[in-house]
């Protein structure tokens, strides 16, 4: 077995590459949204819109450098996890075969319903008042969040956040794919959860997602009201824990309802 000393030459060499993954990780699905929303037609647009407010630049200036910040924290603890995987730490496996596919689905599955309570138990601890300060209180200056929200957070919430994945793998086997797959659905579903627009199928959010699945709406009214939906992918949570906003499902239902109407009535009344 090899020590970390003999590890930490390997390690320091794979940690640009580890940075540029999470860089792009981020830039691609927050750049394409950022840049792809303001070109859909306002007949689309206007009715899925769940925000009052509008993002100045200065708010997107200031996610973007905290979001770098968060690279820089969940790359160093990215390689952390090189090292433990080299060392043995953790229960990574490289074979498919070693478990088969149908348990590298059921492992993903399992990483993303863990990360759902991880999330979920200490995003109610950071609002407490002890601690909300010196760790949410950066993600929640934005009201009206965007797409660069999503890794706007302070650096102790960023290595609180980083922290899953290592314990993570302490228990659940994992391959690198899953690992993988786990990290890109994360940050997509941080992105869209983020970027004031519910961009998903009108069906979906009427009928199974919207039922079980947070949404973009779901999410900006934690931004607006602060204590309530904390949850990130699933809405168990904040139903169990009675933390869901009084009004979500009505909000959720008036959504589709505008988006049920034609587009060309919107584009209409809303020229924007
Ligand atoms: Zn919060
Ligand atoms: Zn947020």
């Amino acid at each position: 077995m090899q020590t970390i000393l003999d590890l930490l030459p390997t390690t320091l060499g794979a940690w640009p590459a580890i940075w540029l993954s999470d860089l792009l990780r981020y830039l691609i699905p927050a750049s394409l949204l950022a840049a792809l929303l303001p070109l859909v037609p306002a007949g689309w647009r206007q009715p899925r819109r769940v925000q009052d407010h509008t993002p100045t630049p200065n708010q997107r200036r200031r996610e973007f450098l905290y979001s770098m910040s968060t690279v820089l924290i969940f790359s160093l603890v990215g390689a952390s996890v090189f090292l433990g995987v080299r060392a043995g730490w953790f229960r990574v496996y490289l074979s498919v075969d070693a478990y088969g596919w149908a348990y590298l689905a059921l492992s993903l599955l399992l990483l993303i319903v863990l990360h759902d309570a991880w999330f979920y138990w200490t995003h109610r601890l950071l609002h407490h008042r002890r601690v909300f300060r010196w760790t949410h209180r950066t993600h929640h200056l934005s009201i009206a969040p965007t797409p660069w929200t999503a890794y706007a957070f302070a650096p102790t919430e960023a290595l609180i956040q980083a922290v899953f994945l290592p314990v993570a793998l302490l228990i659940v086997p994992a391959h690198p794919l899953a690992i993988f797959l786990f990290t890109a659905h994360m940050v997509v579903r941080n992105v869209i959860g983020h970027c004031g627009t519910e961009i998903l199928p009108r069906s979906w959010l009427a009928g199974w997602w919207g039922r079980w699945f947070t949404t973009t709406l779901h999410h900006d009214m934690h931004h607006a009201h602060g204590r309530c939906n904390y949850g990130l992918y699933f809405v168990w949570w904040d139903r169990w824990c009675a933390t869901e906003h009084p009004q979500y499902r009505q909000r959720l239902r008036d959504l589709i309802r505008r988006v049920s109407v034609d587009p060309l009535l919107h584009s209409e009344t809303n020229p924007a």
